[in-house]
């Protein structure tokens, strides 16, 4: 049982990583991005309202990522832990985050912080743009996208950081290398602290 979070900027490769960890923990990786490209994809009404800002770089409005997210976190798969990808993202959510997780048993164990350069970002970002074909991965969207993480997800770091939940894992080299080095800083933070359990492994 681990309820852990994911910060990092776009590009620092959270998403590969969460995937990993999740895995490692026997938890869901749940990635606001990817739940928003799936309603996008399957042309639904709230994929028509999300589209409008996602291709600008912008932040769906909070109450429309939180009310999706709390629908998501009442899924079965949820209830023995999960790894938040892509939220929070600014102060407001993490607050949001809190009420969410006190209406049930969940509250957060380790929010891992991955840490990769600007350059290095943006170098990565359009790769993907040339691989993956994402709509948002063009050169301003990026811009905008690196902005608002500094700006805004920034307060998310410092908020977590007060509460003693932060760990930061270097995000340059290889994968496998940066995956058990997440999974090594997070199980000792599980182990610090007072929440000890079965099936953690
Ligand atoms: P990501 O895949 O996490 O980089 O998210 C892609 C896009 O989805 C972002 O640029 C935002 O437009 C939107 N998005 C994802 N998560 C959030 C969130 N927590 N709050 C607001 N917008 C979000």
């Amino acid at each position: 049982m681990a309820r852990l979070i994911i910060l990092g900027p776009p590009g620092s490769g959270k998403g590969t990583q969460a995937e990993y960890i999740a895995r490692h923990f026997s938890i869901p990786a749940i990635s606001t991005g990817d739940l928003f490209r799936a309603h996008v994809k399957g042309r639904t009404e709230l994929g028509a309202e999300a589209g409008k800002y996602m291709d600008k770089g912008e932040f769906v409005p909070d109450h429309v990522t939180t009310g999706m997210l709390r629908l998501r976190l009442q899924d079965g798969d949820a209830a023995a832990g999960f790894l938040l990808d892509g939220y929070p993202r600014n102060a407001a959510q993490v607050l949001a985050l809190d009420e969410l997780l006190s209406s049930g048993r969940h509250a957060v164990d380790v929010v891992i912080a991955l840490t990769v350069g600007d350059d290095e970002l943006a170098a990565r970002m359009l790769r993907r743009a040339k691989e993956q074909g994402r709509s948002d991965d063009t050169e301003s969207v990026i811009k905008r996208r690196l902005e608002l993480y500094r700006d805004e997800t920034h307060a998310v770091v410092t908020s977590y950081t007060e509460r003693g939940l932060l760990v930061s894992v270097d995000g340059t080299g290889e994968r496998e290398a940066i995956t058990a080095a997440a999974i090594a800083a997070v199980q000792a933070a599980l182990e610090r602290g007072s929440v000890a359990g079965p099936g953690r492994d």
